[in-house]
């Protein structure tokens, strides 16, 4: 059960490497809430197309069965497909799936049914300005590339993903999606106006999360006390 007191949908947007994920999961888990990554999802779909499975075209008409394991992995059909879609050779072709519009309506669609089933907190590109702009909680997460490229690079040793990469290449890959995944015409990644920026550069995870659920409980608080003052 989600605590009460707190909206249903906590968006957190920004950048690869800034803490999204982490962050997300450890706010969801402290709420009580699910995380859905929904970068994930559009891995899934550049990976499904890549190796021949699913082709973009019948993207609406296909049923793109996508779920996810307790430990928030990705399943495809049901398989387990998380190391697969972590590649780099994923993660360089994955904006130019992303930028299509009807894999962004078919992802939208099944996000949003998601999150009507569940208390939820999104990460991504465009959850506080296109999937739920009336999210009552925002978040755009930024960071410096050094420090983003250091973490991506950590990320895929613990993977066993890190060959052949470097700082320097995985920061090109960084530079290049963000670039893309900016200026493309349909939801590009942006900051919502509402949406509380939180530079993570100099921070750890805990700090991050800290941030995040301090401004979520105030914004709690701060409707708990508006309907006492109705009530009263
Ligand atoms: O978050 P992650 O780096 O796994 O996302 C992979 C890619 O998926 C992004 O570079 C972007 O092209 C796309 N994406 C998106 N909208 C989202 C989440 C991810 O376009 N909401």
């Amino acid at each position: 059960m989600a605590k009460e007191g707190v909206q249903d949908i906590i968006a957190i947007d920004g950048p690869s490497g800034t803490g999204k994920s982490t962050t997300a999961k450890m706010v969801a888990g402290e709420l009580g809430y699910t995380y859905l990554d929904t970068g994930a999802m559009y891995r899934a779909v550049a990976y499904l197309v890549e190796s021949g499975e699913l082709r973009v075209e019948s993207v609406h008409n296909s049923s793109l069965n996508l779920s996810f394991d307790n430990n928030n992995h990705i399943l495809i059909n049901g398989v387990n497909r998380e190391s697969e879609i972590r590649d780099p050779k994923i993660s360089a072709v994955v904006s130019k799936y992303s930028a299509v519009p009807a894999i962004r309506e078919a992802l939208t669609a099944q996000q949003r049914k998601f999150a009507s089933e569940h208390p939820c907190v999104l990460d991504g590109r465009d959850i506080g300005t296109v999937v739920f702009p009336n999210a009552k909680h925002k978040f755009f997460l930024t960071a410096n590339y050094k420090t983003r490229a250091a973490r991506r690079l950590l990320e895929l040793q613990n993977a066993g993903k890190a060959e052949g990469q470097t700082e320097e290449s995985v920061e090109k890959n960084l530079r290049a999606r963000d670039r893309a995944d900016s200026t493309r015409e349909i939801a590009p990644l942006a900051k919502a106006q509402d949406a509380i920026e939180i530079d993570t550069s100099h921070l750890t995870i805990q700090e991050q999360v800290q941030k995040v659920l301090q401004s979520v409980g105030e914004a709690a608080r701060c409707n708990n006390s508006l309907n006492a003052t109705h009530k009263g």
